[in-house]
């Protein structure tokens, strides 16, 4: 499909490009964020990831597929509302004592989507939406100027960016051929091959890496390192710039060997290709979310430390790793003041 919006903008460059109907999952386009790359960017969370962190704060992104989830506390109650029965083929639904909706079991996804629609009250809530990647640019473009202005553009992010691999690199390659910068956010648990389709359209990779050790990973992670590390180099080798963003997380991987380990690593491995280490605070959240999809929370007899704590054991993290000769930083540069580490993205 031409691009039709670019027609007549004297400032495009190409000013003509032709966009494939490649459609993936979304769960949503957050505007003006300035924490997931440099700049102000237009960041689109792709729908669906490979791993299964413990400490996940986004259960609704994990599955590929759109979902309903329920909030019952927010239902009014069969017997004073009746659009999502409505809305039903089947009526399965099932309701607690006070008639609120509890499960949507054995009910088909469209029907779901369609009783989640009817909903008044945002009971229903639906996770994912399927679409183009001429809709996802068309919102992309509507903040060009604030990318020019500030340095930013478009980052991609999940759930795990790249597992839709062809949807996201078809609008990575848009949105290089229209002038906009691309960073995407990646945990990098796919084959090498997925990367280096999408490599060229890339030009900052803010990758996850959660921890160091083979079986500790697996415990905490739900996969092997391997793929990670290999992915990780394969990037260096390709020039692209790297931010390492680490999760840290209090009695997992939040520890002064894991770190280190991770410090030798980029120094050993990865040369001069990372540009800048962050790392961000655990914070106990999403587990409404995993309420409302119904799987249990992996995290929710853990107690973290008080915040303030935590921030301060991350600040001394990334003191520590400057020492190594790497360039960290607590938060993602802006999130935690952090004025006295080295290497801050502008
Ligand atoms: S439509 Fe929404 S508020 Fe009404 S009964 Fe169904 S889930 Fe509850």
């Amino acid at each position: 499909m031409l691009y039709p919006e670019l027609k007549n903008n004297a400032t495009a460059s190409p000013l003509n490009i032709v966009v494939p109907e490649t459609k993936g999952v979304i769960i949503n386009i957050q505007r003006f964020s300035v924490h997931d790359g440099p700049g102000i960017r237009t960041v689109v969370f792709l729908k669906g990831c490979s791993l299964r962190c413990l400490w996940c704060s986004n259960p609704e992104s994990i599955k590929k597929r759109p979902q309903v989830g329920i909030y019952s506390n927010r239902c009014i109650g069969t017997d004073k509302c009746d659009a999502c029965l409505k809305a039903s083929l089947r009526c399965t639904l099932k309701t607690n004592r006070e008639h609120k909706v509890i499960s949507l079991k054995g009910i088909p996804l469209g029907e779901q989507l369609e009783m989640a629609n009817a909903c008044p009250s945002d009971a229903l809530k639906v996770w994912g939406k399927i679409v183009t990647v001429s809709e996802v640019l068309q919102e992309v473009l509507k903040d060009r100027q604030f990318y020019k202005e500030s340095g930013g553009g478009l980052t991609l992010s999940g759930g795990e960016a790249l597992l839709q691999h062809k949807f996201a690199t078809d609008i990575l390659k848009a949105a290089h051929s229209l002038g906009i910068n691309t960073c995407v956010e990646t945990a990098l648990h796919y084959p090498t091959a997925t990367l280096d389709k999408a490599l060229p359209y890339i030009d900052l990779a803010l990758c996850d890496l959660k921890h160091m050790h083979a079986d500790k990973h697996k415990m905490f992670i739900g996969a092997s390192n391997q793929l990670i590390l290999d992915n990780l180099k394969r990037i260096a080798q390709s020039d692209t710039p790297i931010v390492i963003r680490i999760p840290v997380v209090p009695e997992h991987n939040g520890t002064k060997e894991n770190l280190r380990e991770t410090a030798q690593f980029i120094k050993q491995e990865l040369k001069g290709s990372v540009k800048q280490v962050q790392l961000l605070p655990f914070r106990k959240l999403g587990e409404d979310k995993y309420q409302a999809l119904q799987i249990p929370y992996p995290m929710a007899s853990f107690s973290p430390p008080a915040r303030k704590v935590w921030e301060q054991t991350l600040r001394n993290f990334a003191q520590q790793m400057c020492e190594l000769g790497v360039p960290a930083v607590a938060g993602t540069g802006n999130q935690i003041s952090n004025e006295q580490q080295p290497g801050a993205i502008p």
